[in-house]
C-alpha cells in the first residue's frame, strides 16, 4: 500500500484569521504552517491567504520581502486559497481601495472592497456551490469584497440570488468573498489541499 505524505499548506500569516485556517487544514490531514518569510513560503505546496484586512497584508507582504516571492509562486502555478481579504489579494484589479493599495493579482477579476456598506455590515447565506455538491454552502460574510467583473476564463463557483458574484476559480486559484474556515465548512480547503496534491 502506498501512503502518501500530507501536503504542506502555509497559511500567510501577516494579519487576519490565520488560526482558522490552520485549524482547518490540520483537520483535514494536512501539515499547515505559517508564512512569515520568503523561505517559509519556498517550502509550501500550497497557500491560504486569510481574511483580515487587504490594505494592510499588501503592506506588510511589502514590508516582510514576500509581496515578489508570493507573486512569482502564482505565476508559476502554486495552488492559493483567498478568503475575503485573500480573495481581494488575489484579483487583479479592486475597486474602492485606498490610496495606492495594491494586490498580488492572479486572478483576472475586478473586486469592490466593502461592498455591501459600512465596516460592521455583516450577514449569512446559504450558497449552492455546484462544483461542491450538497448540502449548501453556509457563507457567513464580514465586512466582505464582492467581484464585480470576472474575465475570460474565469469560473463563477459561487453567488448570491441577486447573481453577485462571491466565489471564483482560475486554474489553481479560488478565491470567495465569505469566510468557510468560520463554520465548519471544508470543502473550499479540501479542494485546495486536492489541487496541492496534484502538483
Ligand atoms: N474589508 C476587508 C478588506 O478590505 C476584508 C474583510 C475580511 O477579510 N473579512 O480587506
Amino acid at each position: 500500500m502506498v501512503t502518501a505524505t500530507p501536503p504542506r499548506i502555509g497559511v500567510l500569516a501577516l494579519q487576519g484569521d490565520v488560526r482558522e485556517h490552520v485549524q482547518v487544514l490540520r483537520g483535514l490531514g494536512a501539515e499547515a504552517v505559517p508564512v512569515r518569510r520568503p523561505d517559509d513560503l519556498a517550502a509550501v505546496a500550497g497557500l491560504v491567504i486569510p481574511g483580515g484586512e487587504s490594505s494592510v497584508i499588501d503592506k506588510l507582504s511589502r514590508t516582510f520581502g514576500l509581496r515578489e516571492p508570493i507573486r512569482a509562486a502564482i505565476a508559476a502555478g502554486l495552488p492559493v486559497y483567498g478568503t475575503c481579504a485573500g480573495l481581494i489579494m488575489l484579483a487583479d484589479r479592486i475597486v474602492d481601495g485606498i490610496d495606492g493599495q495594491q494586490t498580488f493579482g492572479g486572478l483576472d477579476i475586478t473586486v469592490r472592497r466593502n461592498a455591501f456598506g459600512g465596516q460592521v455590515f455583516s450577514f449569512e447565506a446559504d450558497l449552492t456551490v455546484p462544483e461542491l455538491g450538497d448540502p449548501p454552502v453556509h457563507a457567513v460574510f464580514i465586512r466582505a469584497p464582492i467581484v464585480e467583473r470576472v474575465g475570460p476564463g474565469v469560473q463563477t463557483l459561487a453567488a448570491l440570488p441577486d447573481g453577485t458574484v462571491v466565489g471564483v476559480r482560475a486554474g489553481n486559484l479560488i478565491g470567495t468573498s465569505f469566510h468557510p474556515e468560520m463554520n465548519g465548512e471544508t470543502r473550499f480547503h479540501r479542494l485546495l489541499l486536492e489541487m496541492a496534491r496534484g502538483r
